[in-house]
């Protein structure tokens, strides 16, 4: 089913993503417009007709399409171009070198995610090639979106393409980052696909007090009031809410477990017994975190101000809180849970919002994924991933499409190397660029079959 030049891929995929981890898009400022103009001229090659779509100068984004016969909605693969900055004083090798060491590929951006771009990119490529080769056209347009600005909200990127340009990324489903991971539980292997994404609902509180001399202390004190509220919320834990995504995480994993195991994640599905259950589960810290995370909304102090002089008390505090929401629940619902925790002394104030996404777990293109991951990883189970973190995929989900999250990694080159996102030394195998290839076509080459 392979095109004739499948043989070259890898080499391709691998020049591709050296160049675009070599074009600097660290945002802020992003300077997306140079990775942008590497995709078009590389389509325009194909004979694409490619749209260089600018939110702001040097902020653009790429839009791609491959006609197909139509008698299906459109496929739409999305990614984002811009990268988080790095410190190469910390890299073993500089982090916009793009260097090839012992068949990894070096740099910013090697996973997340100029990889899935320049993957992308070969995708748009081969099925183009196929069909001037003469193979029947696919059921769906294939769409291909290169967006700027997802690493600080997408407000210039995949948010505005969806505002400013919807019909020409409206599509039934789209692939994108945020799944595809292998990782180990015990002995079994599993590939996470994203079906589900937190929203955010920020917010600021202020507690008011009475100013005074730091030497004579009273009873009206802004800082300890706001205190005392920030400490109700960091040691209370919000009510559970047991989502789609998550029971069927929990199930598949489950099914998949020696007996105990299972019988004690299952546990999790009761809300009652949830707590508990976890804290006895035999897994690491961080994975019991995530799994607490998946099932509760969550708000975070993360930035505190209040007072500039050691002998004065500040008539005024104030503290941040990253506030994550699950899908099905909004702001309102949200406030519900917190309200009980501000205490009557402190003022709420709204900061940024997006709304959480939640795609059907059972739908065609998850049964493609899980029947292709069949074919090479036979022992590896395909589970939900709800994505406790963000990406685009809360935009694209806006405008009606189902977004599923996989960019696969193969699970034995994974320890350690997704802890590098964001971080130092970010890199990728080459053979797992190559695999990431292999399966993405064959992903969409069987769901826009169907
Ligand atoms: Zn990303």
């Amino acid at each position: 089913m392979f095109p004739p030049h499948f043989h070259h891929v890898r080499q391709d995929v691998t020049r591709h993503l050296q160049r675009l981890i070599q074009i600097n898009t660290t945002n802020p400022p992003g300077n997306e417009i140079r990775v942008a103009t590497y995709l078009r001229d590389v389509l325009r090659e194909e004979g694409y007709e490619p749209l260089i779509l600018e939110s702001a100068p040097g902020r653009a984004n790429l839009v791609a399409r491959l006609k197909g016969t139509g008698e299906k909605p459109p496929l739409l693969l999305m990614g984002h171009t811009d990268v988080v900055p790095a410190e190469p004083e910390h890299w073993t090798h500089p982090p916009f070198g793009g260097e090839i060491h012992d068949g990894y590929i070096w740099g910013r951006g090697a996973i997340d995610m100029k990889s899935l771009i320049a993957t992308q990119l070969v995708l748009m490529v081969l099925f183009k090639r196929a069909q001037d080769a003469g193979e029947s056209p696919l059921k769906r347009d294939l769409i291909w979106m290169a967006a700027a600005d997802e690493e600080t909200g997408g407000a210039l990127g995949a948010g505005w393409l969806a505002t400013h340009h919807p019909e020409l990324i409206q599509a039934e489903y789209a692939l994108n980052e945020g799944g595809g991971s292998g990782y180990k539980i015990g002995d079994q292997v599993y590939y996470s696909c994203q079906t589900a994404e937190k929203g955010f609902a920020r917010f600021r509180l202020t507690a008011h007090g009475d100013p005074g001399h730091g030497a004579i202390p009273h009873r009206n004190m802004a800082i300890v009031t706001l205190a005392e509220t920030i400490s109700r919320l960091g040691n209370t834990p919000l009510p559970l809410h047991i989502t789609e995504t998550f029971r069927l995480y929990i199930d598949r994993v489950a099914a998949t477990q020696p007996a105990d195991l299972a019988k004690g994640l299952q546990t999790l599905l009761d809300p009652h017994q949830f707590d508990h259950a976890l804290a006895n589960l035999p897994l690491t810290p961080y994975q019991k975190r995530y799994l607490n995370s998946m099932a509760r909304n969550t708000a975070t102090p993360t930035i505190l101000s209040g007072g500039s002089k050691i002998n004065v008390i500040p008539a005024e505090a104030t503290v941040q809180v990253d506030g994550r929401i699950l899908p099905g629940f909004d702001r309102a619902d949200f406030e519900h849970e917190i309200r009980p925790l501000l205490g009557t002394d402190v003022a709420l104030e709204w900061l940024d919002y997006g709304a959480a996404m939640e795609a059907p777990v059972e739908s065609p293109l998850f049964e493609v994924i899980t029947a292709v991951m069949k074919t090479h990883q036979p022992d590896a189970t395909v589970v939900p991933l709800l994505l406790t973190g963000g990406t685009d995929a809360k935009h694209i989900a806006s405008l009606g499409t189902h977004v599923y999250g996989f960019a696969p990694i193969l699970w034995e080159e994974n320890p350690g190397l997704i802890n590098t996102v964001h971080g130092h030394n970010e890199r990728i195998s080459i053979r797992a660029l190559e695999f990431g290839v292999r399966t993405l076509y064959e992903i969409v080459y069987h769901f826009c079959q169907l």
